[in-house]
């Protein structure tokens, strides 16, 4: 008997990864809402629309391939807004200049190529968890072994056993501030210690993509974390706040030096043509966007203010988000909310996430929610 020829070999970590379940894209049945991907509830911007639009002309060309207007105008716009913050200029913020930001095709796409700078294969990554849940794969994908190290009780992070899970094969660790899903910050003196702790040759990654959320002033300054201590990475997004999530930015910023590593791991010309420039547009209305951001924190606080109100025991909320612990309960509560019009985030045997959208939503998954106690 003829024996079949050899087939292609995946790599094993890569055959064994989980699946990223996104949410569906599209409320199905009955959901009106659609609050399972912290995404931004409002529209883009006309004058988002019009950059886009504009933009459009020219994608028969290649786009600039390191996106350097978007790189000069992120880097404007961290160099201006620490600048501005009384509590950063203390302690003489991170001059960020374009050398150290990196775009790519969200931020998602940035964490694998910043792993990818830095890890060989096998180093291991010490993860928070439950966290994002692209992690596992990102980690795997760049070559790494991921060590997950369980939150608090009260769904923080815990910083000081991350320290302690820092070994000699470590060569990254994950900092998800606020935490998805479950939404609590880091807090400045937690980073500080932390950071002591971890040795110089550890990268640590501070994903931030929900920062500008975040109300709670004791709350880690990134930029300023960044000027203290080499071995820091900040991770940011244009798909939250600014509300870019279909188009995919996102950027890292770095020193020079890792810079340059991350922009040599970075896919050519990773973020098109249109994205830059509704990105650019976005920068420039930045305070029209920040407006929006501001009512979505109202709404947030509105929404954990009366569930705690009704008693619910729920974890701070400093993103754009609200964390449900309902462990068993999860998957039944999810298909319940869905059944009455709001499509939210089970995480299985966990708890339920929920983004923050508009009043009426609120009002509906206060309703829906009454039932999951
Ligand atoms: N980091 C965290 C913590 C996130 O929750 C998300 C999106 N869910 C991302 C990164 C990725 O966002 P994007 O790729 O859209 O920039």
């Amino acid at each position: 008997t003829a024996r079949r020829a050899p087939r292609v070999p995946v790599r094993p970590s890569v055959s064994g990864l989980p699946a990223y379940v996104p949410g569906a894209r599209t409320p199905v049945g009955a959901a009106a809402y659609k609050l399972s991907s912290n995404e931004n509830p409002y529209p883009p911007l006309p004058s988002v629309v019009a950059a886009i639009a504009d933009a459009a002309d020219d994608v028969n060309r290649y786009p600039d391939m390191y996106a350097s207007e978007l790189v000069a105008a992120i880097a404007d716009h961290l160099a201006s807004s620490s600048a501005q913050d009384p509590l950063a200029a203390e302690v003489a913020p991170f001059r960020v200049t374009p050398e150290n930001v990196v775009v790519g095709n969200g931020s998602v796409a940035v964490l694998q190529h910043v792993l990818e700078a830095v890890l060989e294969p096998g180093d291991q990554v010490v993860v928070p968890w439950r966290s994002f849940e692209a992690y596992p794969i990102v980690v795997a994908v760049a070559g790494g072994e991921m060590v997950p190290v369980p939150l608090t009780d009260d769904a923080r992070l815990d910083l000081p056993a991350m320290a302690a899970a820092v070994t000699d094969r470590t060569r990254a660790v994950l900092v998800c501030t606020p935490n998805n899903p479950t939404g609590p910050a880091v807090r400045q003196d937690e980073m500080d210690a932390f950071l002591d702790a971890v040795p110089s040759d550890v990268l640590v990654v501070v994903d931030e993509a929900y920062v500008e959320f975040v109300r709670d002033p004791r709350v880690v300054d990134g930029l300023a974390t960044l000027d203290r201590h080499r071995n820091v990475v900040l991770v940011r997004t244009f798909s939250k706040a600014y509300g870019l999530a279909g188009l995919r930015v996102g950027y890292a910023v770095a020193r020079k030096r890792l810079a340059r590593a991350i922009r040599a791991t970075s896919t050519p010309f990773g973020v098109n043509h249109l994205a830059q420039h509704a990105a650019i547009a976005s920068l420039a209305a930045r305070d029209e966007l920040l407006v929006r951001v501001e009512n979505v924190v109202a709404e947030r606080d509105r929404m954990v203010g009366l569930l705690r109100d009704r008693g619910w025991d729920l974890p701070d909320a400093q993103g754009n988000f609200v964390w449900f612990p309902l462990g068993e309960r999860t998957v039944a509560a999810a298909a319940e909310a869905a059944a009455a019009g709001v499509l939210v985030r089970p995480f299985a045997g966990e708890g339920i996430r929920v983004s923050v959208g508009e009043p009426e939503a609120t009002d509906l998954l206060l309703e829906v929610s009454a039932s999951w106690r």
